[in-house]
């Protein structure tokens, strides 16, 4: 079942491992049906390597339907976030280091260089310290997200949602070259920040980006 859409998620996961964003089996790839079944990585398994019968199928109480494997130990929190947001249908969770430390020094990532705009839709808010694998880290994104594709755990990673995988995907990658930029930045000054307006405009030439279907 769905063995298009596992080898989907098995590619997204790939990406952000190649892209930096995860070490060894961190962090998870999530997305979901049309019908509400939901496709998760399995818990401390290599990405290297994963085939489509590893990808756990639950559905949105996380019952499970398919796979012999366990899903990843944050499903419980990537279950809250579907449930809330009916408007995601992908969910990337990472440790990427840079974002991460952002979220080390401050509440709000904020929209310092167009690339961070682009993807995430504006600044990225901050929550506040909550246990990985927990409920409560699912109530925590939905509470922070505030709209945008993306939001920083604090002292943990990051959760990135799209209406797809492309969409989290983006958001996770582009946003960790935006924290890198902007870490340089404050580490030598006080970084300029991108205006209300600025930022709109960013959000809005992006959505024109890519080849049209
Ligand atoms: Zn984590």
């Amino acid at each position: 079942m769905y063995n298009k859409e596992k080898r989907e998620v098995i590619h997204t996961a790939l990406e952000i491992k190649n892209s930096g964003l995860i070490s060894l089996s961190g962090g998870n790839v999530s997305m979901r049906m049309p019908n509400g079944h939901i496709l998760v990585t399995p818990s401390g398994l290599s990405y290297e390597g994963m085939k489509e019968k590893d990808i756990v199928v639950v559905d949105i109480e996380g019952n499970r339907i398919e796979g012999t494997l366990r899903e990843s130990v944050d499903t419980v929190a990537l279950l809250y976030i579907y449930k809330h947001l009916p408007e995601v249908n992908a969910i990337i969770h990472t440790h990427q280091p840079y974002a991460t430390a952002v979220g080390l020094i401050g509440n709000v990532f904020p929209a310092a260089v167009t690339t961070l705009a682009n993807v995430t839709l504006g600044p990225v808010n901050v929550a506040p310290y909550c246990s990985a694998a927990s409920l409560d880290m699912g109530i925590q994104t939905v509470n922070y997200l505030g709209g945008k594709r993306a939001v920083i755990l604090k002292h943990h990673g990051v959760i990135a949602v799209g209406k797809d995988l492309k969409e989290a995907l983006y958001a996770a990658v582009y946003m960790e070259d935006a924290a890198k930029t902007y870490l340089a930045a404050k580490a030598a000054g006080q970084p300029a920040i991108m205006t209300e307006e600025q930022t709109n405009d960013a959000v809005e030439i992006h959505k024109s980006y890519g080849q049209k279907k």
